[in-house]
């Protein structure tokens, strides 16, 4: 959770060999790795780590797939913190690592601030095997896809993603926050990642039951005393197995993202300011539990509700110090 490793998202190459002698190269139909790590808190891999990952591949002749959506703050990492990388350019980077890999797609909203997505594939045989799954999750390629506006739009946020100075935003603004939070003694994830500063629910509201969604509870009551707006990652967003139980996740958090070009520093600030005071009333945060549990996707389109009434007291409590400011 608290570390100074530069690359916590590096994927355990040991792991997967140990995985491909147990379970048998021939029912792996890929490599997949996500690059900024989104689930534990944006972190970074290394250059050299997705290097020796293509070296496994090429000795076991596996499809090496990138999800690039994090793409840009991974770049600023590497140019920043892998020793071996100082000097080149982020165009330099990034040409590497798409050479690295065999197919890479994406979310244009967060790679290039634009609508939609792009799979990029390098090996025709791939194209035409991926090809037969269009219609049926999309609609024939004849259709039309994408507007032209689209990809122009996306055109410019490629091309945005390789200037350093706009790529540094994001990873700088959450650095500050990370450390101002780290400061007041709000437990955060370190070193500081890509995509947000994420905020250790569990150690906030040690005293709430995983089953009581304390990262859900937690960004309840950041939004009720700030109105900032946060995205649990946690048990809530687990899925229920086939018995209908409910895997407790390895970590809960909060995730106060920061896209970059959206917001300022003072807003930042703000958000210190009040999760810092709320860090101080910790003890009157209580759980959630369901009224409305859909099957898919629950964390997004499901309701809950307070168990007890805690946001009152919370709620009060915040008017006896801030009055009705916001
Ligand atoms: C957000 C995200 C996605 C999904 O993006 P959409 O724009 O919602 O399709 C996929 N992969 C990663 C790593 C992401 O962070």
């Amino acid at each position: 959770m608290t570390s100074a490793h530069p690359f916590k998202g590096n994927l355990d190459l040991g792991r997967l060999r140990d995985l491909i002698a147990q379970v048998g190269v021939e029912h792996i139909p890929f490599v997949r790795l996500e690059t900024g790590t989104n689930l534990i808190g944006g972190q970074p891999h290394s250059l050299a780590n997705l290097r020796e990952l293509r070296a496994v591949c090429d000795e076991h002749g596996l499809l090496l797939v990138m999800d690039a959506s994090l793409l840009s703050d991974n770049l600023w990492f590497i140019a920043e913190r892998e020793e071996a990388e100082q000097g080149r350019t982020i165009a330099q980077i990034a040409r590497d690592i798409a050479d690295l890999c065999d197919i890479v797609y994406f979310s244009a909203r967060k790679i290039t601030c634009a609508r939609g997505g792009g799979i990029l594939i390098r090996d025709e045989e791939v194209y035409k095997r991926m090809r037969g799954l269009v219609p049926l999750y999309e609609g024939f390629l004849t259709y039309g896809g994408m507007s032209v506006r689209e990809m122009e739009a996306m055109t410019v946020g490629l091309d945005e993603l390789l200037d350093i100075d706009n790529i540094c935003q994001g990873p700088q603004f959450i650095a500050h926050m990370v450390a101002e939070l780290a400061d007041r003694g709000v437990p955060v994830i370190t070193p500081p990642g890509g995509l947000g500063c994420h905020v250790n629910a569990r150690e906030f509201l040690p005293h709430l039951d995983p089953r009581q969604y304390p990262a859900g509870a937690l960004a309840a009551a950041i939004y009720l005393t700030s109105g900032v707006r946060g995205m649990e990652r946690g048990t809530l967003s687990e899925q229920r197995d086939e018995k209908g139980v409910e895997p407790i996740a390895e970590m809960e958090l909060v995730r106060l993202a920061m896209p970059r070009r959206v917001f300022t520093l003072s807003q930042v600030n703000y958000a210190v300011d009040r999760i810092s005071w709320l860090y101080s009333k910790r003890h009157l945060i209580g759980g959630l539990r369901w009224i409305e549990e859909p099957e898919v996707l629950r964390f997004f389109y499901g309701r809950l509700e307070p168990i007890g009434d805690w946001q009152d007291a919370l709620v009060a409590e915040f008017r006896a110090d801030f009055g009705d400011s916001l």
